[in-house]
């Protein structure tokens, strides 16, 4: 009777190795292949130089401003252009499903919308749930917002949020004030006045920049509510439905936590029956440097979680009741299309 030869299960091990590192890249690329194209790191160079340059042409230091003014608020821009190509370079997401799912709901606020022809949607894979108008025309919208979004009403809305944020100028009329705030006689006055104080220096000039800061987050603040206006007029002139611009408010005062419970069971993950958690544990945390630290986390998670709702104008839509006024048809809102969306249209 003939047996079978042993097996020599050692053979398997570097014939099964040299498959997986042979297969996985060919894995790997299936998988993420509605997201990428070939020409995707091309592509993202050209329109990273061609943003970079309507950057430079759309960002024009006043005359009036002196020389020292000017050259900051060129240095200003030079940084805002570096840092966008980087966001392009880097992060712009040229798949063939969201990618032009964004193109298209934008085509369709144009449309209705001509004024907003000079504007751009650059889709990014960053996680935060945010939008931004550069200034150029250029607006970004990240992955992580349309995963927060229900339906294409709300991205719709968005779009026509950071449009009128060009339209009405205020990127680049901003970085006008800004720089001007700086380089104010007045302002330069107080700050060399300060500097000159043998005593409470640091505080002094802490106490005239907190108060800029004020300003700005004040004036900012109006300038989301301006867009939040012209936005809801231009959307009221697309077929999207009227009502998701109010839903959307109502999305953004959440859209930025975390999806799950994050609260942590201290007596679970610090104790056990021979050793149980004592509560003086945290009495005597109180003065250490974890403590400091807990604090200062805490507080820029807070500053954080303000600056991600202000560019969305949350804050604008509060008082808009003539959006709740409308007297616009109902209109169904349209879903995303089926793809990897966290939620289905509602
Ligand atoms: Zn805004």
């Amino acid at each position: 009777m003939n047996t079978p030869p042993p097996q020599k299960p050692g053979y398997w091990i570097p014939v099964c190795t040299a498959l997986l590192l042979v297969c996985s890249p060919l894995l790997q690329a299936q998988r993420n292949a509605p997201y990428y194209n070939a020409n995707a790191a091309a592509l993202r160079q050209k329109l990273a130089e061609k943003t970079t340059a309507s950057i430079q042409t759309a960002f024009r230091e006043p005359d009036q401003f002196s020389k020292e003014a000017k050259e900051a608020y060129r240095s200003a821009r030079d940084r805002i252009g570096l840092d966008v190509s980087e966001e392009i370079s880097e992060s712009a997401l040229l798949d063939d499903v969201l990618w032009p799912f964004v193109q298209k709901t934008h085509a369709a606020i144009v449309a209705a919308n001509p004024e907003g022809a000079a504007t751009k949607v650059i889709l990014t894979i960053n996680p935060t749930p945010n939008a931004y108008s550069v200034g150029d025309g250029t607006l970004f919208v990240y992955c992580g917002l349309l995963a927060g979004l229900e339906n294409e009403d709300q991205l719709a809305f968005v779009l026509c949020h950071e449009i009128a944020h060009y339209l009405l100028e205020h990127a680049t009329k901003g970085l006008v004030r800004e720089i001007a705030t700086f380089h104010d006689k007045a302002f330069k006055a107080k700050v060399k006045a300060a500097n000159k104080q043998e005593f409470n220096r640091n505080e002094q000039l802490a106490n005239i920049y907190k108060n800029v800061l004020f300003k700005s987050r004040y004036h900012r603040r109006d300038l989301e509510r301006q867009a939040d206006s012209l936005a809801y007029r231009m959307f009221l002139k697309t077929n999207y439905a009227p009502g998701q611009a109010q839903r959307l408010c109502a999305l953004f005062e959440t859209i930025d936590e975390p999806l799950r419970d994050s609260s942590l069971n201290l007596e679970t993950h610090f104790g056990c029956a021979r050793h149980p958690f004592q509560a003086d544990w945290l009495e005597k945390a109180k003065g250490s440097v974890w403590a400091d630290a807990q604090a200062l986390n805490a507080a820029a998670e807070k500053q954080m979680q303000d600056s991600l709702r202000t560019p969305t104008g949350a804050t604008g839509c509060n008082g808009s009741k003539r959006w709740r006024n409308s007297c616009r048809p109902a209109r169904r809102p349209k879903p995303f299309p089926a793809t990897r969306m966290r939620r289905s249209a509602t």
